[in-house]
């Protein structure tokens, strides 16, 4: 029996659980008692054709070692066919892990409008899809944990990944609106970007590094943010080769400008606005404009 962390009761939908990380997350949720909706469309790489096979070997794998599975064939764009299928198959859903997607890096010379479309359906439309599909039965039952995947390429950019770079980015957006929409409703939704020996990193690292990288290292977080126990709501964290931390935004203190001011203004400051040493970490927009309209005020009415 795998850890204090139980899902006993509870049921799971991992989006590309057939193969990589997504399959690592649905072995362990299984061991930990949660009911597992493999959902896997069996594609290639770069999201081309379907297969069983995929959702089959791990649903068998589970059910080997005694644990509940139940294969979905379904393009995670059609979110709404993978809820149903959880929902009549096990009356509820507790946890979602977007998770599936594909790669289609090409630089901006060669990219096509193809090559774009796909990454965005494939990423940030079955994020959404999956989502919205589960989110009046997750409201209703007053209890959701979602957990998106977002990626380094996402969060800091990578060549010839401006696809790939904005849905992945896009994900952490999605992310962190929503957590707003579910906080009231006991629904926590975070944002992870992992580094993992999988198909999608099979060509960029050597073997070594593949082995240091296992997917195995990705669950434990995955494990702790999908539990009853998580209280991040709208967070970001990076996890890879057993390193985990938490990102947030940080801004510098900038320049105001009481008055009218032009662009030459600004380029005289420009050390003073690119400047993190007197910085604050902003957590949403609306401290943003408070801040704003104090500076404002203070230009207007000095103390
Ligand atoms: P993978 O290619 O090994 O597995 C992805 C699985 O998703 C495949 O089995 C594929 O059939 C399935 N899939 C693809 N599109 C689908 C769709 N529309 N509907 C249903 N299933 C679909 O990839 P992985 O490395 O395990 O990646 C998992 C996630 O982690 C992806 O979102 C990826 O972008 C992200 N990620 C991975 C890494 C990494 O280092 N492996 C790094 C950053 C982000």
């Amino acid at each position: 029996m795998a850890g204090r962390l139980r899902f006993d009761n509870r049921v799971v939908v991992i989006t590309g659980a057939g193969s990589g990380l997504g399959k690592a997350y649905a072995l362990e949720f299984a061991k930990r008692g949660a009911k597992v909706v493999v959902n896997d469309l069996g594609c290639s790489l770069s999201g081309e054709g379907s297969s069983h096979g995929p959702a089959d070997s791990t649903v068998a794998e589970i059910k080997q070692t005694g644990g509940i599975a139940f294969p979905n064939y379904d393009s995670a764009e059609f979110g709404d066919k993978i809820i149903k299928a959880a929902l009549d198959h096990f009356g509820r859903v507790d946890i979602i892990i977007n998770n599936a997607g594909v790669l289609r890096d090409n630089s901006m010379v060669k990219i096509t409008e193809k090559d774009w479309d796909t990454v965005q359906r494939f990423h940030l439309k079955t994020t959404f899809s999956v989502t919205k599909s589960a989110w009046n039965h997750m409201k209703n039952q007053r209890y959701g944990r979602i957990i998106n995947t977002s990626s380094g390429a996402g969060l800091y950019g990578n060549f010839g990944q401006v696809n790939y770079s904005s849905a992945k980015m896009g994900i952490h957006g999605f992310t962190q609106s929503l957590a707003k929409e579910g906080e009231k409703h006991n629904i926590k939704i975070n944002t992870i970007a992992p580094i993992g020996a999988s198909r999608m990193t099979s060509s960029i690292f050597t073997k070594d590094i593949l082995e240091m990288l296992s997917a195995d290292k990705i669950v434990p977080l995955i494990i702790c943010l999908a539990h009853e126990n998580c209280s991040d709501n709208g967070a970001l964290f990076e996890t890879s080769g057993g390193w985990v931390t938490k990102l947030r935004w940080q801004r510098g203190k900038g320049t105001f400008f009481s008055k009218n001011f032009t662009a030459e203004d600004i380029e005289k400051h420009w050390v003073e606005i690119n400047s993190f040493e007197h910085c604050d970490y902003p957590r949403n927009g609306n401290e943003t404009f408070q801040k704003v309209l104090t500076l404002m005020e203070e230009a207007n009415f000095p103390k």
